[in-house]
């Protein structure tokens, strides 16, 4: 028997999909797949050469649990000087993205805590909250306001038992990007009510327009704000399982005993290899985000010839959501799109309620899958 804990939590709907995709691949099926949110770019060559040297010198056992200094230092300057968030290597635990959300909501929740989060959000923010006994609170966003929360919707849910607030911009699944003046706004609230901000920022160099902002940086919000981040998206480094939280150093503290009696740290030799991809040259992560913007550009073309979809243009991330009028729901059209046309994406659902009628469309895939894929959906939608 799984735990209670457990029990009532689904597998995560991205990976879900995932799964079935590579399952299908394995047995012969030509899939085209917008399903996982990862880049399809080969990791850039002076970061595997950094790992390759530190596995040739022997670079292969514990490292510190916070992290090696020299990448916590890159972190902080890389942090302070990009999201203008005033913190040193005391302010940084090296560790994988989801890891550092779990481990956050392990150590700051309790039973009974509200978690205010957007809806739609990232799939895995409400399993981790609900694994650490507390409650999400979804504040549904409108497809006509491009997904963005504002304060007074966050205001709208706070009870006395509010803990935190998730953000995260630019968003997964909606690509939307939140600007200055209204995380202003949500900075000044959380202030006021004594809420607790948690920043996910993973995608915070794919952008497209607009600035990317970090909450952390207004004053009065460092003190209360835990900003995650990683390598995943930036550097097309999803196997590689290397981020960080930025945060006070007693929050930092008090995560990192999770650490210790979790991963212990970060794999060892990867980590001069994340030194090099902060520190080293940036042009391949710039090249990627110009290959992004062209797909998402060709996407939105193509998606705007099926009739019965709309969908908004998102300024960041490499996701569309488009919404379908057709009365069906997001996870039978999945399957739908599956059977009839060999195309995965991931159900809207899957992001909370308010993504129903919607489905995610990952553009970190070929031009030539994009023009095939979104050809095939055509097809399959006009049989609906
Ligand atoms: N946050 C968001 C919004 C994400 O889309 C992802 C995707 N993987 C993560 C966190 C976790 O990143 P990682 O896989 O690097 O742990
Ligand atoms: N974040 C990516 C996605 O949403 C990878 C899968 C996951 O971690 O959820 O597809």
């Amino acid at each position: 028997m799984v735990s209670k804990r457990l029990m009532d939590v689904p597998e995560s709907g991205t990976v879900a999909i995932a799964n079935l995709v590579s399952q299908l691949k394995h047995d012969g099926v030509n899939i085209v797949s917008f399903s996982m949110g990862e880049p399809d770019f080969d990791t850039p060559d002076n970061i595997k050469q950094a790992c390759v040297r530190s596995l040739n010198d022997g670079f292969t056992h514990y490292t510190p649990s916070t992290g090696i200094p020299e990448l916590r230092k890159a972190i902080a300057e890389t942090t302070a000087f990009n999201n203008k968030i005033k913190c040193t290597a005391k302010n940084v635990l090296v560790t994988p993205t989801k890891q550092a959300l779990f481990m956050i909501a392990l150590a700051y929740l309790d039973p009974g805590d509200e978690v205010i989060l957007p809806d739609p959000a990232w799939v895995s923010y409400e399993a981790v909250i609900r694994l650490a006994g507390a409650k999400a609170v979804y504040v549904p966003t409108r497809f006509e306001d491009n997904f963005r929360i504002t304060a007074d919707m966050v205001a709208s849910v706070i009870t006395p038992r509010t803990k935190m607030l998730i953000l995260n911009s630019p968003s997964n699944p909606t690509g939307s990007v939140l600007p200055r003046k209204t995380l202003k706004g949500i900075a000044d609230l959380c202030i006021d009510r004594n809420i607790m901000v948690l920043s996910d920022e993973i995608y915070e160099h794919i952008i497209y327009e607009g600035e990317h902002v970090s909450i952390a940086s207004f004053d009065g919000m460092f003190d209360r704000t835990f900003t995650i981040s990683g390598l995943s998206k930036t550097y097309a480094m999803t196997g590689w399982r290397l981020g960080w939280l930025v945060a006070p150093e007693k929050i930092i503290a008090a995560v990192n005993k999770l650490q210790t009696h979790s991963i212990t740290c970060c794999t060892s030799f990867t980590q001069p290899a994340a030194v090099e991809a902060l520190k080293g040259p940036q042009d391949s992560r710039k090249r990627m985000v110009t290959e992004f913007r062209k797909r998402r550009d060709l996407a939105l073309d193509l998606l705007s010839e099926i009739k019965g979809l709309e969908c908004n243009r998102p300024e960041g991330a490499f996701y569309l959501f488009p919404r379908y009028d057709h009365k069906m729901l997001s996870d039978d059209l999945a399957m739908h799109l599956m059977k009839e046309a060999h195309v995965a994406i991931t159900p809207g659902r899957s992001f909370g309620p308010a993504g129903e009628n919607h489905f995610r469309l990952s553009y970190a895939t070929s031009e030539k899958n994009i023009t095939e894929g979104i050809g095939s959906m055509k097809r399959a939608f006009s049989k609906l």
